[in-house]
C-alpha cells in the first residue's frame, strides 16, 4: 500500500535522476534549510520525515548525490535534481529505490560498469583484463574490431554484422575510459558541432 503522508508542511518534493543515464533513483523532501545546505556543498541533503532532521544522503553510507543540476518545475513547488550517485542510491542496494524494474540499458550504464571494471578490478573480468594490457593494446583492439565491422558491412550476415559493430562500440568505450575520458566528453564535441 502506498502510503499517502499528510507530514509536507514546509516540504517540497524532489526527484532526483541519474545525470548520466537519466535513470529516476528517488524521491524525496527538502525545506528551504535543506535546499540551501544542498546548494552550499553540492551533495543532496534532505529533509528526514522520518528522522525529522535534515538528511544528508550518504552520511553513513557514503553513496552521496553529487548535484549536477537543479531545475524547478512550472509552478515551482517541485524540484528535480540531476545528480552523480557515488553509489547505489536504495539502502537496499539497488541503483534505484524503484527497483530493478526501472533500469534501463543505456550505453551511459554500460560505460558504468566498464568504469568500475577499471577501478576495482578483478581476475574473471574481460574488461579489466584490457585495462591491465594498456592504452596501446586497447586502442589495436578498437582497429581490429573496426576492421571485422568493415569485413562484415560487405557480407550478408545481419548476427555477424552486428555483433562486431557491438564489439567497435564496447572497445570504442573501453578507450575512452582508458584515456581517461567519458562518453559525454565526445558527446559535448558533437553537441557544439551540431550547434553550428
Ligand atoms: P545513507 O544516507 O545512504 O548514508 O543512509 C542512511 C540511512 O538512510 C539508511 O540506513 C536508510 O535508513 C536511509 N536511506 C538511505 N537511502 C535511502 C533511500 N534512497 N530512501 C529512503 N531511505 C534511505
Ligand atoms: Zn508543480
Ligand atoms: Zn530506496
Ligand atoms: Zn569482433
Amino acid at each position: 500500500m502506498i502510503s499517502f503522508s499528510k507530514y509536507t508542511d514546509g516540504l517540497a518534493p524532489v526527484i532526483i535522476q541519474d545525470a548520466a543515464t537519466q535513470q529516476v533513483l528517488m524521491l524525496g523532501f527538502m525545506n528551504e534549510e535543506a535546499l540551501e545546505k544542498t546548494k552550499q556543498e553540492g551533495k543532496v541533503t534532505f529533509f528526514s520525515r522520518s528522522k525529522q532532521r535534515l538528511w544528508t544522503k550518504g552520511e553513513t553510507s557514503s553513496n552521496f548525490l553529487l548535484v549536477k543540476e537543479i531545475l524547478p518545475d512550472c509552478d515551482n513547488d517541485t524540484l528535480l535534481i540531476k545528480a552523480d550517485p557515488q553509489g547505489p542510491t536504495c539502502h537496499t542496494g539497488t541503483t534505484s529505490c524503484f527497483g530493478t524494474a526501472n533500469d534501463t540499458f543505456s550505453l551511459q550504464q554500460l560505460e558504468k560498469v566498464i568504469r568500475d571494471r577499471k577501478n576495482n578490478p578483478s581476475e574473471k573480468s574481460y574488461t579489466a583484463s584490457l585495462f591491465a594490457k594498456g592504452i596501446n593494446k586497447i586502442a589495436q583492439k578498437v582497429g581490429e574490431e573496426a576492421v571485422e565491422v568493415v569485413i562484415e558491412a560487405k557480407d550478408d550476415n545481419p548476427g555477424l554484422f552486428l555483433g562486431e559493430a557491438a564489439d567497435l562500440l564496447f572497445h570504442y568505450l573501453v578507450l575512452l575510459q582508458a584515456k581517461g575520458f567519458e562518453l559525454k566528453d565526445v558527446l559535448g564535441v558533437l553537441e557544439a558541432r551540431h550547434q553550428q
